[in-house]
């Protein structure tokens, strides 16, 4: 019987009807999110092994990662005395002999025993009496009969010679196969071992890559030199040399980033093209007006994110800006003047800020900068009675409040809003596409900034906020003191809570924080913070007024600690990273954080920013503790070293990833899968200026031709970006 021939719907193949896969395999698959042969097909290796080149015993150099291929001479297991199990294998290649030693081998060495094949990949060291390999990589060859040694050890060995020498040339379950190739290496889930997956893998690649349609045009493939579809995916996951996985990481890395760059400029253009937006233009009267408000000159940056403001906000298509300045800029002005702007036409304009404690001390501010106006503003949080929130709502409906001020309640249920026309979002990198979004809906559409002191590497402003226009203060104001950082050694900390204590008592206040630690929960961080309250008040800050803020606290306890840590009346304030963004202490020039390495550069400068406020100089202290290993302590000398916000973030790119603040995930959008925002950022602008470029000419991608790409988008990006009404 021969088989029906395969056509593109077999694509979408469930994989418990695919051969050598089954349901058991496939419900383990399903853990890893593959379901269907597509998704098997771009489920892309996370890393390689180089297979190609197979080196002799005796050609081996000292610390040169290298391929041996050889005979299993003798398996040694043995128990030490602590309960250690140690394992040692010789491996022979005629008389020469290598050894190969695993401490706890967490692999099954029952398959090892003397006279079968074996590949081990590893870095070899030489000992006394011959070469020895700790914890290398080692598989198990199906080679009956032994391969002439000089097959088995040479340059460039292709894996067809090797296989040749196998009885069983085409089965793809002998590991052999990947001899003299590049060996992929796939996530995994328990159950599901690589072998497995390598095998379902490469066998689905086989069958079914052929039938995978170019969801890019003619056009770009050749513009940018990529190679097609399948071959990309057959180079992906079965390479016959590094070139074909460069090739093939090529095509899928444009296509994913030009796919996603594709969903925020269709997203960007439908929020443009069919929204209004009151017009609240400025003018002379207006401008001076507001600008009395200032005791101070503004910078001639914020002047220039005024002026960009008042042009967006002068049109009739919503603004959509994202207002980026390191901390301390001065953004909260661009913010009063657009806020008044949008008051001056009559409009309601709301505030919103990531927690409680800022969106209190923005309502303080505002209502200190407002005194001597008419305009009336409101404070909606997550605290307020059900009685004090409807009498807020009755006054907005109302029109009796004309600025909003808010934490995430802002987004929740509907405000009935007068007449809202302007959104703005501090410290917005904490909100995502998606919340973003909810904004969007209520009412009619009003003009919209969103502020961040995070530096936000220009990849990553490019595809999380990719839908926004960018204003960016640098310089910061006048006057500022500069803020030391130093690393405080273990043998160093007394001395430095001595310094604390020293400018605590010449009348400076004090931040101590201890942050969050990433797999325990808000209860354990609070522990943290509270041990660390307790040691200090016993110890080096005896005496002193310290108080100890957390995110669990009532926002009552949290309202009264704020409040007299601003007054001066609490000396050191001992908190979790909840005193991240916004709060503004001039007072307050030391800081102390505590396990630093637990933090990301941008997160330890967002925290540095809340230090050299006002007319002292700022001291921060990186207080380490025992488990600070080389290169923490590199990357926190990088931050001890420089002040630049950006250059900070773009080093968090590339040490951590695309990490919790730059993370796709994060931000609502569905991750990448093979793009890296730091590695592949080329790539990133070619996509981006070609999806702009498209949507002007075919903003629905209408084109036939342009079929499988609109699904692609929709597909990924349709329901996260709102795009649904185009398909
Ligand atoms: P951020 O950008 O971090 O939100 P803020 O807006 O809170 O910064 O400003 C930080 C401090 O600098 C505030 O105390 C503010 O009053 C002050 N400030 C802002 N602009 C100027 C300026 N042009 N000249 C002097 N001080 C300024
Ligand atoms: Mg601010």
């Amino acid at each position: 019987m021969t088989p029906r021939p395969l056509s593109t719907k077999d694509l979408l193949r469930p994989l418990q009807y695919v051969a050598g896969v089954g349901p058991d395999r496939a419900d383990l698959l399903a853990k890893l999110e593959l379901r269907t042969v597509a998704d098997v097909l771009f489920n892309f290796p996370r890393t390689y092994e180089d297979l190609t080149t197979t080196v002799r015993i005796e050609h081996l150099v000292e610390g040169v990662e290298a391929t041996v291929v050889g005979l299993v001479h003798s398996v040694e297991r043995q128990v030490t005395r602590a309960g250690k199990v140690i394992v040692g294998v010789l491996i022979a290649q005629e008389h020469h002999l290598m050894r190969a030693l695993w401490f706890n081998p967490t692999f099954g060495i029952k398959d090892l025993h003397k006279g079968i094949w074996v590949a081990v990949r590893g870095t070899p060291k030489r000992k006394t009496m011959r070469w020895e390999m700790i914890h290398p990589k080692i598989m198990r060859l199906d080679l009956p009969t032994a391969p002439p040694l000089e097959q088995l050890a040479k340059p460039g060995l292709r894996g067809a010679d090797v296989a040749a020498a196998s009885s069983r040339p085409d089965d793809t379950s002998a590991d052999s196969i990947w001899l003299g190739k590049y060996r992929p290496v796939y996530g995994l889930t328990e159950g599901l071992n690589q072998r497995d997956m390598r095998r379902i893998t490469s066998s689905i690649v086989r069958r079914y890559a052929g039938l995978l349609e170019e969801a890019l045009t003619a056009d770009l493939i050749e513009k940018h030199g990529l190679c097609s579809i399948t071959q990309a995916v057959n180079g992906i996951h079965c390479p016959e040399q590094a070139a074909d996985v460069t090739t093939a990481q090529a095509r899928l890395v444009y296509q994913e980033l030009f796919a996603l760059q594709l969903g925020l400029a269709m997203r960007r253009y439908r929020m443009t093209v069919n929204a209004q937006a009151p017009l609240l233009e400025d003018n002379a009267k207006i401008r001076g007006r507001i600008l009395r408000l200032f005791a101070f000159e503004l910078t001639t940056d914020q002047q220039l994110a005024i002026d960009q403001v008042c042009s967006d906000m002068g049109r009739t298509t919503p603004m959509n800006r994202m207002l980026q300045g390191d901390v301390g800029s001065g953004k909260t002005v661009v913010a009063i003047y657009s806020l008044l702007l949008c008051v001056a036409h009559g409009f309601q304009a709301a505030l919103m800020a990531p927690t409680e404690i800022l969106a209190r001390q923005h309502f303080n501010t505002l209502q200190k900068q407002l005194k001597s106006s008419r305009v009336r503003i409101g404070l909606m949080t997550g605290s307020l009675t059900s009685v004090e929130r409807t009498k807020l709502e009755t006054e907005l409906a109302a029109g009796q409040i004309d600025i909003l001020i808010g934490t995430q309640s802002l987004v929740r249920g509907n405000i009935p809003w007068r007449k809202l026309g302007l959104v703005i979002i501090d410290e917005g990198h904490k909100f995502g596409v998606k919340q973003r979004a909810k904004l969007k809906q209520g009412g009619n559409d009003p003009h919209y900034l969103v502020m961040t002191a995070t530096p936000i590497p220009r990849s990553a402003a490019m595809t999380l906020f990719g839908d926004l226009d960018l204003s960016i203060i640098r310089q910061t104001p006048p006057g500022r003191q500069p803020v030391k950082s130093y690393l405080v050694e273990l043998e160093k900390r007394e001395s430095w809570w001595h310094f604390v204590r020293q400018q605590i008592e010449s009348g400076r206040q004090a931040f101590v924080v201890v942050p969050r630690i990433e797999t325990q929960s808000e209860d354990d961080q609070t522990v943290t913070a509270t041990k660390m309250y307790e040691e200090l008040t016993a110890g080096a800050l005896q005496g002193l007024r310290v108080e100890l803020l957390h995110g669990q606290m009532s926002s009552g306890d949290k309202q009264r600690i704020m409040k007299s840590f601003h007054r001066g009346l609490t000396q050191a304030l001992v908190s979790t990273t909840v005193i991240e963004v916004g709060i503004d202490v001039p007072n307050a020039n030391c800081m102390a954080i505590c396990s630093p390495q637990r933090l990301g550069l941008s997160q330890l400068h967002q925290l540095r920013g809340r230090v050299g406020r006002g007319s002292h100089a700022g001291f921060v202290g990186l207080v380490l503790d025992e488990s600070t290993n080389p290169e923490t302590r590199e990357r926190l000398q990088l931050f001890c070293r420089t002040s630049d916000g950006f250059e900070l973030a773009e080093a968090d790119l590339k040490i951590r990833g695309p990490g919790d603040l730059f993370g796709t995930r994060q931000h609502g959008l569905p991750p990448l899968l093979i793009a890296d925002l730091f590695r592949d950022q080329e790539w990133l602008v070619k996509a981006r200026n070609d999806a702009q470029a498209l949507v002007q000419v075919d903003p629905d991608l209408a084109d036939p031709n342009r079929k499988r790409l609109r699904q692609l988008v929709l597909k990924k990006y349709g329901k996260v970006l709102e795009l649904g009404d185009v398909g």
